[in-house]
This record gives structure tokens, C-alpha cells and sequence, in this order.
């Protein structure tokens, strides 16, 4: 639903925005004008970066400052993406080529909404666009959430990936059985981690204190959850494919989610649900009761929610319960609560049910923190534009963030001319200076870069990631380590 900003909220905001408009003027005063257009990109992930080339490479005369809230650029490229996706990672290699373009500028290390406002953005461009993503994280609320190794996926994925949030999160991978909640690309992702063979990621970018804990880890069987019915799957299946044809895993999925149902929603013929009925087709192969107990297991079971998880401080088992259809099709079944109760002992715990958004600014509309925007454009009284996971929520894979920025690229290509009045805004480093925020420049970001891929090679690994801020800045300021 298009947000609209109430009329005295809209008065107030105009307010505000001519009073900005007039102090970069005044700041302005005696400066010569460049035409340039300043378009501040908050977020350096794949939308950021998306939209940065696409307005680079549409208009000649356009500068860009690409604000980001972390030392060290690319988002959940760098932060999400796993280690043994690093094909995918490839992207870097064209978000480089768009940063080494004179008319960008990184500022790396400065948080929208928190050590800079939206107010002081606006001061220095002549418009923003939010490339933030979605950055909260979902949770289950049901009991035992709290205990001890029971972690969500962006902790878990924060801890093998670097982030400095996640470093101390220390699984403990003692048990042999890990639950993951969630079956999602993303529970694809962490059920991979646990059972493929380390030798396969010692040489990837993980992060050492994560390989060391693999390396002993006794996990022999993770259990994806699923809490509706094979159609309705998250995952892709090339994704499934890549866990399931790991050398010595044993895939178990029950057949009795594949009912008369589901079997005849598989001849539908429908350009739309083709690749869920490819999904379901490959999931068929595999389609046995029988645990292996000589290798490693790896159990899809749906039709299911958790309902609590019990341990005394750490985790010991989850209690889940059935669910049965009651209505619709196989499409769009009603999921209501069976009778069935059953505990499935575990040691560790990951939910996996999607990330979470947040608007950077009260006055931003949206629905559950998904920016509202037409084409991209804000329903604000100053250019704002948003982008990837900020705007869609976070459901898209890369190539989808990229068609998002060509949307909203055009949109603001279209624009650029109605914003020509704004003039020449104050320098943002300026303003940076004088609220004491210490920022990490492109440069900077190559030097930590150096330093990671210098000490990866070293043991063998493409890169070794710096975790902490202060390491990152001791690197880029030489503050003496
Ligand atoms: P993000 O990548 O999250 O980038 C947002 C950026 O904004 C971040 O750098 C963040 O630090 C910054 N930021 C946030 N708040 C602020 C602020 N207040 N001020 C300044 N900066 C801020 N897709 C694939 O195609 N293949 C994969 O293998 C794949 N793996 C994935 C694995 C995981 C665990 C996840 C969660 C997603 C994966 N995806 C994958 C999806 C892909 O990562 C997303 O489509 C894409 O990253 C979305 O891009 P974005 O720029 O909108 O968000
Ligand atoms: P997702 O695809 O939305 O999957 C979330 C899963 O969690 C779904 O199975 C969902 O079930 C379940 N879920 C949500 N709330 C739940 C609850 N309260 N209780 C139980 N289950 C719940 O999200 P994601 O896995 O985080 O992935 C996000 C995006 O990144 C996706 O587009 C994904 O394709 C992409 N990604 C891609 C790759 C890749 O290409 N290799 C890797 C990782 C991520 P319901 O469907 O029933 O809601």
C-alpha cells in the first residue's frame, strides 16, 4: 500500500528541506558552481553498487558518494554469501571497476540514521538513494529461543563470514545433531557449512576461527524444517542439488509428503510453476524413510513447526509439532496445527526464516520496513530513491537486485534534470569532519584488502578477513599495530 505522508508532516518536512536547501546555499556563498549533480548512494552491497554503475555509466556528469555503515564495502556479498559460493563473490571484480571511477567517493564506516542523519545527508547532495538492505533479523518466539547454541542464520552466517557482530557467537558443535529451521536458501547455506568436508573450505575466504571449529566439528545429521508442504519450498534447486549430491551424504525426505496432491499439481502445465515442479521432481528422487547410519544425513522434514525448544542452559532437543492441510490447493494449501507432537534431540539450533527490514528514519513510509517507493521514488518532499533489499524485502537473489537497479536507475536518470536547482551542496567530508566522524576512504578499503588477501595467501586461502574495526582502522589510519 503507497505510503502518503500527511499534510503537516509533508509542511514540516518542506520546511525543513528549504531551510537545508538555504544553508548549503549560504555555505556556498563565493564558491564557484559546478553542475554536477550529487547523488549519495547509502549502502555499498549489490543494489548500491547496481545503481552507482547505471548512473555513472547514463549520465557523463553525475558524482556520487557511496556511504556505507561498515569499514569495508560489498554487503552481504562479503557478509552473507558463502565461502563456497565464491563464483558467485566474482561480482566484486565489476563493483571495483565501478568504485575506481573518479566520479565516486566511498565513505566507508558512516551509519545513515545513526552517526549521520538523514538531515545532514540531505545538506550535501542533491539526492539520496537507499541501498541499505534488510538488516534485522526474524525470530520464532516460542520457548528456549534464549538457550545456549541455539543461534539465528545471520549469526551463524556473520560468524563464518567475518563479521565482527558475530565473532565471539562460538558454536559448539560437540552433538551429532544439528535442527535448522527454515527451508530457504539460506538453511541451504548453513546445512552446507555443517556437512561438507573442511578440505572443500580451507582454501576459501572463511574465516580461520570458523574452519578451526569445523574442522571439529562431530555433526553428522542436519534436519532442515519446513513448516508447509513440498510446493511451498523456499530453496532453488540448484541450491538443493549442491547439499544432496555431496559425496557421502544420505538424503532422507519422507514420501509421504509427496500425496496424490502434490503428484498431480505436478502436471499442471503453467509457465510460472515451473520451477517449483522441477523443485519437487528432483526432491522425488530422493524420496526414502531410512536414516544411514555409516555417513552423514541430511533430512528435509515438512509439514512441521517447532514449538519449543528445551535444554537445561544449553540446547538438548526441540518439540515440534504436525501440521495438516484444511483447505485449498496444492498450491496455496491452509497450514492449521495437527495433533502429533514429537522431540527431536539436537545440539545445536539455527533458524533460518528470513531477515528482517528497518526504515533509517521515522519519516520514511513503508510497509513492515519495506520502503514504499514507485519506480523507486519516495513520496518525500526531497529526491529519495530506494533500491534491493530495502525496498523488495529480503526475498531476491542478485540478479534480481540488478533489475531492480535498472528501474530505479531510469527513474532517477528521468529525474536528474528537476533536481538541477538544488545547486552545489556542502562537501560531505566537511561535514564529516566537523561531527568528528573518522571515515575509510576507497584507498583504505584496498590497503585492508591487500592486508586480507597478503595474510590469506600465507596459509593457503584466498584471503584472510580483518573482523574487528579497530584492526580495519589500524590497517587504514596506522594507528600503530
Ligand atoms: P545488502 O547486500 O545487505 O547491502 C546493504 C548494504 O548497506 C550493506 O553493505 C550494509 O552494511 C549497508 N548499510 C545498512 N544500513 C546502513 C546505514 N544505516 N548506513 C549506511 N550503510 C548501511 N544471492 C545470490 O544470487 N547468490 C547467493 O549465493 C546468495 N547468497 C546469500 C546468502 C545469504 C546468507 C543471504 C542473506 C543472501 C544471499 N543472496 C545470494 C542474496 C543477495 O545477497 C541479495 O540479493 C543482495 O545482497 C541484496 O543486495 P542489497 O544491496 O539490497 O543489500
Ligand atoms: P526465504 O527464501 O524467504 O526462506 C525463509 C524460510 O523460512 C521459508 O522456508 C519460510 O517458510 C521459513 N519461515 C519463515 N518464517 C517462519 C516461521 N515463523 N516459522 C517457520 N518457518 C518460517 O529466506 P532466506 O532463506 O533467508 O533467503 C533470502 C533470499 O536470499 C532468498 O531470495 C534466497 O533465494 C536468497 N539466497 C540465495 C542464495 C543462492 O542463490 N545460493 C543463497 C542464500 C540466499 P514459509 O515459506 O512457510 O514462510
Amino acid at each position: 500500500m503507497l505510503h502518503t505522508v500527511s499534510r503537516n508532516v509533508r509542511a514540516s518536512l518542506q520546511a525543513t528541506c528549504l531551510n537545508l536547501y538555504r544553508q548549503s546555499r549560504n555555505y556556498n556563498a563565493g564558491l564557484s558552481e559546478t553542475p554536477s549533480p550529487v547523488v549519495s548512494i547509502v549502502g555499498s552491497g549489490p543494489a548500491g553498487f547496481g545503481i552507482a554503475q547505471f548512473l555513472l555509466k547514463n549520465n557523463t556528469n553525475v558524482r556520487i558518494n557511496m556511504i556505507e555503515k561498515r569499514p569495508v564495502p560489498y554487503g552481504l556479498v562479503r557478509y552473507g554469501v558463502s565461502p563456497d559460493h565464491q563464483d558467485v563473490k566474482n561480482c566484486i571484480n565489476g563493483y571495483e571497476k565501478v568504485a575506481e571511477n573518479q566520479r565516486l567517493s566511498f565513505y566507508g564506516g558512516v551509519e545513515v540514521g545513526n552517526t549521520l542523519s538523514l538531515d545532514d545527508l540531505m545538506l550535501t547532495c542533491n539526492g539520496i538513494v537507499f541501498c541499505h538492505g534488510a538488516q534485522e533479523v526474524n525470530r520464532l518466539n516460542i520457548p528456549g529461543e534464549e538457550l545456549s547454541n541455539v543461534f539465528n542464520a545471520k549469526e551463524f552466517v556473520g560468524w563464518f563470514n567475518g563479521d565482527e557482530e558475530y565473532r565471539h557467537i562460538n558454536p559448539e558443535l560437540d552433538g551429532d545433531t544439528a535442527v535448522i529451521v527454515g527451508v530457504g536458501n539460506v538453511a541451504l547455506d548453513c546445512a552446507r557449512m555443517l556437512l561438507k568436508p573442511t578440505r572443500v573450505l580451507k582454501e576459501t575466504d572463511i574465516t580461520q576461527h570458523a574452519l578451526k571449529c569445523l574442522e571439529k566439528s562431530n555433526i553428522k545429521n542436519v534436519i532442515l524444517i519446513g513448516r508447509r508442504g513440498p510446493l511451498q519450498m523456499a530453496c532453488t534447486r540448484r541450491e538443493l542439488s549442491e547439499i544432496m549430491e555431496i559425496d557421502d551424504i544420505h538424503t532422507t525426505i519422507s514420501n509421504e509428503y509427496i500425496t496424490d496432491n502434490v503428484k498431480d499439481a505436478l502436471n499442471v502445465k503453467k509457465l510460472s510453476l515451473r520451477k517449483t515442479q522441477r523443485l519437487v521432481k528432483y526432491l522425488m528422487k530422493y524420496s526414502n524413510n531410512d536414516v544411514d547410519a555409516t555417513s552423514c544425513n541430511f533430512s528435509i522434514k515438512l509439514m512441521t513447526t517447532p514449538i519449543e525448544i528445551c535444554g537445561d542452559k544449553k540446547i538438548s532437543n526441540v518439540v515440534v509439532r504436525n501440521n495438516i492441510v484444511s483447505s485449498g490447493d496444492a498450491f496455496n494449501p491452509k497450514i492449521i496445527p495437527g495433533d502429533v507432537i514429537e522431540k527431536i534431540p539436537c545440539s545445536i539450533l539455527i533458524t533460518a526464516i528470513g531477515y528482517g527490514n528497518k526504515v533509517l528514519d521515522g519519516r520514511i513510509g513503508n510497509s513492515n520496513g519495506c520502503i514504499n517507493a514507485i519506480e523507486g521514488r519516495l513520496d518525500f518532499p526531497f529526491p529519495i530513491y530506494a533500491c534491493g533489499w530495502c525496498r523488495t524485502g529480503p526475498k531476491c537473489v542478485l540478479a534480481d537486485t540488478l533489475n531492480d537497479c535498472l528501474v530505479t536507475g531510469g527513474r532517477i536518470i528521468e529525474d536528474l534534470e528537476s533536481w538541477s536547482d538544488a545547486g552545489v551542496k556542502q562537501p560531505l567530508p566537511e561535514i564529516l569532519r566537523r561531527k568528528n566522524i573518522e571515515y575509510f576512504t576507497w584507498k583504505h578499503w584496498k590497503e585492508i584488502d591487500a592486508h586480507e588477501i597478503s595474510s590469506g595467501s600465507k596459509i593457503g586461502k584466498i584471503r584472510e578477513k580483518i573482523i574487528t574495526y579497530e584492526d580495519m582502522a589500524s590497517i587504514a589510519f596506522g594507528n600503530g599495530k
